[in-house]
């Protein structure tokens, strides 16, 4: 069945006056690009790619995928998604299948996925072979700008709407401050509830055993991109010096990525991004593989297309996700697991 059509919209939003930050970065947001394909039996599938920053990426994104992938995807059969997503990477290989590329390719990849479940009328998952029925989610709440009240706030917030971890920005000047966040957040969460600590790149290798070591004694489920993404190294010494696993991979591009960090054992915990990861088709490869060498993954960013990935992996440990808004159709238990969508393709119900 041939795709016939692909349309693009792009939506911009102002910057928000008070952007949330990590130690990395300011996020005021500044929009998305949502796909469309259309087969010919008239299915429409739903693919996209939001920018915490950059005013000019979904236009830039926009170009991308109007020149490079939409000639490729019209005219596929989209029963052929892994075969179109393979035609994506090779036609931008010349510039690089990474950056906005990678964003496309994910964002077409989804719309595509998406399409093939509607047209059969199952979930994403129901295509693959799930494992899964539920995912536990924990809540990434705790901005490197808020102050102690609001982090508490927010923390306990997210504890009363069900959730039983918490993540928070780590990565201030001092060790003793970024301890101090931690025993803040500890104080407004009871005992039992997980706190995860992320730098966002901030530190030096040596720097992040020192303070490695301090967050294993404090019980932190896990210690997040502490170091330079790219620094192989740096975090092959890390998974060796730490008893805490090392998590790592929300800047890593493609299954290829992933490979030589599980190779060097140099990642404890694999953390894929929908878009930089190249969307569901080598999202399900990476964690496939990641599975093989006995490493568990944790999503970066939560939503439908990550849980019916995680819906079929042996190795699906956590769903990153914030606060959950009203009217939101995930349903989190009280045991803070999600119920993985039953809707056809990517949708919820
Ligand atoms: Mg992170």
């Amino acid at each position: 069945m041939k795709i016939t059509n692909l349309t693009i919209e792009t939506r911009k939003v102002d910057p928000k006056p008070n952007p949330k930050a990590d130690s990395l970065q300011e996020l005021p947001g500044s929009g998305s690009v949502t796909v469309r394909v259309e087969a010919e039996d008239g299915t429409v599938g739903e693919g996209g790619a939001s920018f915490g920053r950059i005013a000019g990426g979904p236009d830039a994104l926009a170009a991308v995928i109007e020149h490079e992938l939409k000639p490729i995807a019209v005219g596929s059969d989209v029963r052929y998604v892994a075969g179109t997503h393979r035609a994506m990477l090779v036609e931008t290989e010349y510039h690089g299948s990474a950056g906005l590329a990678m964003f496309g390719i994910a964002a077409v990849d989804t719309a595509l996925w998406d399409c093939l479940g509607k047209s059969l009328g199952v979930p994403c998952w129901q295509l693959w072979g799930r494992v899964n029925e539920r995912i536990r989610a924990y809540a990434m709440v705790g901005w490197l700008n808020f102050d102690d009240g609001e982090v508490q706030e927010v923390c306990a917030r997210a504890v009363g709407q069900g959730f039983r971890a918490v993540k928070v920005k780590v990565g201030y000047e001092t060790l003793k401050q970024d301890i101090a966040r931690v025993e803040m957040v500890r104080k407004a969460v009871d005992d039992d509830v997980g706190i995860m600590v992320d730098a966002n790149q901030s530190l030096t290798a040596a720097e992040a055993v020192r303070r490695g070591r301090a967050f294993e004694q404090m019980g932190c489920v896990w210690w997040e991109e502490p170091i330079a993404a790219d620094d192989i190294d740096g975090y092959a010494e890390l998974t060796r010096s730490l008893d805490i696993p090392v998590a790592t991979g929300e800047n890593l591009y493609t299954a290829a990525d992933f490979a030589r960090f599980l190779k060097r054992e140099a990642v404890d915990i694999v953390q894929p991004d929908l878009r930089r990861g190249g969307g569901p088709t080598a999202l399900l490869q990476v964690g496939r593989m990641a599975e093989a060498f006995r490493r568990p993954y944790a999503s970066h960013g939560g939503g439908p297309v990550q849980l019916n990935v995680m819906a079929c992996l042996g190795n699906a440990m956590y769903l990153e996700t914030g606060m959950i808004p009203e009217g939101s159709p995930m349903r989190l238990d009280t045991d803070g697991c999600v119920n993985v969508p039953e809707g056809a393709g990517f949708s919820w119900d």
